[in-house]
């Protein structure tokens, strides 16, 4: 799982120069590919908003296969010079400047419209108690101005929408926040805060996201601020992105995994899809027997006490028992929560998450984390790909 090495930009396009160059006043929502080279349009004023949560709100048309709605609005920082970090599975990485203006990325596989952040509370004031929303989150990117105007939509949000009515998340940039950033963010009024490692080992993290990719990331300050969110949120209001299938085995990301309960946090997992136009589009996607073990072991270890130690390994560290009885491996198979997407919670029960990234992490066609309750039909194709003998229960 080597990514590719990126082609080099030229001059005229660094830092979003080539959108910087132009003068056009932003005008409310911006579609990507409208190709219009707005370089005002940048935050606090302007966040993008993932393609679900355009449609939820209804900014944009459309429907999602079998879903209705998101319950998370997603928002992320957005800035005409973009992202200045490179990791290598991300759309929004620097070396994308080269060929794509930075509002017309796309980002865990769908486009992220860039919409003025007032016209965004306004939609969601008017009534926030029945707003299909659970959960906002702010997803910090990597830019000398995102711990301030984290800062200022934070603030925006909270003073017009109790936050208890609609709970805010931040995914944070730790490379350039301190534990006073951490703590302000608490202090504004943010419910849960997370840090996306991503890679699952600290060698995967410096090759996809540190220097393997002339990228600021360290593995030491991830966990640092992770600490810090631990202590300043609290158990189980804090926690780790992770993308499986870059490389580690499944016994590393299950053991990070257990790591994060141990510390009282959560794990909120990924299948790697290869993005088109990052460093590692050229890879393939995890296999579904790979992502279905790690998927099931995670929510044991995360809701079921179950412990990676009582779990069995193969020499290659893949699962080969979880660790509890067939009967309740059937029970939790069934169930088919432990396959819906993980994030942080909404309002029905704290193993349903409100953030639910509809095929975020793959195609509908074959999908990897489900963004609704999985069906009979459903359960049927997750026990082929577990590829283990589970009673029909
Ligand atoms: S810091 Fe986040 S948004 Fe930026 S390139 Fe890395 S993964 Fe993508």
């Amino acid at each position: 799982m080597q990514p590719r090495a990126p082609s080099k930009t030229p001059a005229d396009r660094k830092d979003g120069r080539h959108v910087k160059a132009n003068d056009i006043p932003p005008q409310g929502v911006y579609l990507p590919n409208n190709n219009i080279m707005a370089p005002h349009m940048k935050s606090p004023e302007y966040v993008q908003l993932s393609t679900a949560a355009a449609i939820t709100l209804g900014i944009m048309g459309g429907r999602m296969y079998r879903c209705a709605c998101t319950r998370c609005l997603n928002l992320l920082l957005t800035y005409p010079e973009g992202c200045r970090a490179n990791c290598a599975y991300c759309g929004l990485a620097r070396h994308r400047e080269a060929d794509r203006d930075y509002a017309d990325r796309n980002f865990i596989r769908v486009d992220w419209p860039a919409v003025p952040m007032a016209e965004i509370i306004d939609i969601v004031a008017r009534d926030p108690e029945n707003s299909p929303f659970h959960r906002m989150c702010i997803s910090m990117i990597t830019h000398p101005r995102s711990e301030d105007d984290t800062f200022t939509v934070l603030k925006q949000w909270t003073d017009k929408i109790d936050p208890s009515a609609i709970p805010v998340s931040i995914l944070s940039n730790p490379t350039t926040m301190t534990r006073d950033d951490v703590q302000k963010t608490k202090d504004l009024g943010a419910d849960i805060f997370t840090v996306a490692l991503d890679a699952a080992t600290p060698d995967l993290f410096d090759r996809t996201r540190g220097k393997g990719v002339q990228s600021p990331h360290k593995w030491s300050k991830y966990w640092d601020i992770m600490l810090e969110a631990r202590d300043i949120f609290g158990p189980q209001k804090f926690g780790a992105h992770i993308i499986v299938g870059m490389g580690e085995s499944e016994h590393e990301a299950l053991q990070l995994v257990q790591d994060i309960v141990e510390l009282g946090g959560h794990s909120h997992m990924f299948c790697f899809f290869p993005e088109q136009g990052s460093l590692m589009d050229h890879l393939p996607a995890t296999p579904r027997d790979q992502w279905r073990r790690v998927q099931l072991a995670r929510y044991l270890i995360d809701y079921r006490d179950v412990r990676v130690d009582q779990m069995k390994f193969d020499e290659l560290g893949q699962v080969l028992d979880y660790g509890v009885s067939e009967v309740e491996l059937a029970d939790i198979v069934n169930e088919g929560i432990a396959f819906r997407t993980s994030g942080c919670p909404g309002k029905f029960q704290d193993d349903v998450s409100a953030c639910d990234r509809p095929y975020g992490d793959s195609p509908p066609s074959d999908i990897a984390s489900f963004p609704f309750q999985p069906v009979k039909k459903d359960i049927k194709e997750i026990r082929k790909q577990l590829k283990i003998p589970v009673r029909s229960g």
